[in-house]
């Protein structure tokens, strides 16, 4: 099977592309060696709408509901988010240092915005995500595994990084499920690249 995206310069060719102004350079020097994955949904547990995107893109209404008032005037932004649907959007360039993490630490390493990736899931902590959402993570963490390629199989939930402050991506997330699709798409791709 063919990938639906490809990665240019820190862009996901296949990807609709709204631009969030949440994000700034990532140290010098430093190599992107980690994918983070949430979840998020607004208000919670609510699938749809557009208010994600807004959110990301500091153009939320904080008046449409009360949930909204609680995160108003936050700032954040993560590089990628995959809708239930199994679109995928990217608020911020690879090459730039994306606002998900927040205080957070990897393998000894603080500030993990400034060496990750993160990719959202729109989905809560107490519902099962959707197949084409496992499939698109799947295909993209394996295109960015090979774009980037210090990443190796350094692939982390938000509630790994930051265990005090954060439980996303949730019970719910199924890594056994996820890691084995990665598996199966690894063969697929190597396949690809010999036969081209
Ligand atoms: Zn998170």
């Amino acid at each position: 099977m063919k990938s639906h995206f490809q990665v240019k310069d820190g862009v996901l060719i296949g990807a609709q592309q709204l631009s969030s102004p949440n994000y700034n350079q990532r140290p010098e020097n430093t190599e992107i060696c980690l994918i983070v994955v949430h979840n998020i949904s607004l208000p919670p547990s609510q699938f749809g709408g557009g208010y994600i995107q807004q959110f990301f893109q500091n153009q939320l209404d904080w008046r449409l509901h009360p949930y909204f008032e609680t995160i108003q005037g936050m700032q954040v932004s993560a590089h990628l988010l995959i809708l239930r649907s199994g679109e995928v959007i990217q608020f911020v360039n690879f090459q730039d240092r994306a606002w998900h993490a927040g205080r957070s630490q990897y393998l000894g390493q603080v500030e993990c915005n400034d060496y990750s990736i993160g990719i959202e899931l729109e989905g809560s902590d107490d519902l099962p995500f959707e197949d084409i959402q496992y499939e698109r993570l799947s295909e993209v963490t394996q295109l960015l595994q090979h774009t980037y390629p210090k990443i190796m199989q350094h692939l982390a939930g938000h509630s790994d990084i930051a265990p005090v402050r954060k439980t996303d991506p949730g019970p719910f997330f199924d890594w056994r499920y996820f890691r084995r699709l990665l598996d199966s798409k690894k063969t697929e791709f190597g396949h690809d690249f010999a036969t081209k």
